[in-house]
């Protein structure tokens, strides 16, 4: 089976607009994109929603919603009007799923099991929107190195409990930066493939860890430069039911710097050899 390409957008974020992303995707042949909001609102919604259907782009994504946790009710209240925002703008653009992190702790709190009840909370308040719209919520768990600021979503086993707890309208986008390391992946995986047909995985994302790392968010390698055995992770995904695309996302100064044109014709080859 040949697995379908997309580009998440953040991979060359500093050199190009979301309309160069699309022009880009479609020069290239990569036949999937996922856009980040602020890139949306550049462009405008409906224009950007139209520019993706012209050029015949899969919207693999949205990113992102999430970050709930805040210090007091109106910062919890502002992030829920914030996500039904991203719900509609996900609707909008056709977007198999909106892609949701957990958010780091209130600044100044050392309550973790409190930020973790007001993501709960927030996914709560955000789900009856999600399913009148169709978009699926993909809890993204991210490395634990970046609970503190971050997400407070740790791992798998957390973001598929939460989605047991929830049901229809969630589900998981694995991200292998963020979850390679975990002893419990297979059993994970696996276990994502229980439960609803064609199992909880809405996305699955790609990118490598460097050794060594330079910055804990800025520094993802190409996949193949790095350690984590990508096809390993995407086999469990399929064994899971999972059959769409390999998102490429790389938060990478590195890459940054590099002509767009270069980054998106290295992402299609390691895409071919090392996803
Ligand atoms: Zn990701």
């Amino acid at each position: 089976m040949t697995v379908p390409l997309s580009l998440n957008t953040v991979t060359v974020r500093d050199r190009w607009s979301l309309a160069q992303c699309i022009e880009g995707c479609a020069r290239h042949g990569i036949p999937g994109i996922s856009p980040w909001r602020d890139k949306v609102a550049e462009m405008g919604l409906a224009q950007a929603a139209r520019a993706i259907r012209d050029a015949g782009l899969a919207v693999t994504g949205l990113c992102r919603g999430g970050m709930f946790p805040a210090a007091d009710a109106a910062g919890r209240r502002a992030a829920i009007e914030d996500n039904r925002r991203a719900i509609e703008e996900a609707h909008a653009l056709g977007a198999r799923c909106l892609v949701v992190l957990g958010g780091g702790l209130p600044p100044g709190s050392k309550d973790l099991p409190g930020a973790r009840a007001m993501l709960r909370d927030g996914i709560a308040a955000i789900l009856p929107e999600a399913r009148a719209a169709g978009v699926t919520l993909a809890l993204e768990p991210l490395h634990p190195m970046t609970c503190a600021d971050r997400s407070v979503l740790s791992t798998l086993a957390q973001a598929l409990d939460l989605c047991e707890e929830f049901g229809e309208g969630t589900a998981v986008a694995v991200d292998v930066y963020h979850v390679w390391w975990d002893p419990d992946l297979a059993r994970q995986m696996r276990r994502a493939g229980t439960g609803p047909k064609g199992g909880r995985i809405a996305a699955f994302h790609a990118c490598d860890w460097l050794v060594p790392t330079a910055d804990l968010v800025f520094d993802r390698g190409m996949p193949g430069d790095g350690v984590i055995d990508i096809p390993a992770i995407r086999a469990m995904a399929e064994d899971a039911g999972y059959a769409g695309f390999t998102e490429v996302e790389l938060l990478s100064r590195r890459w940054w710097a590099e002509d767009p044109d270069d980054v998106l014709r290295i992402v299609k080859q390691r895409h071919a050899t090392s996803c």
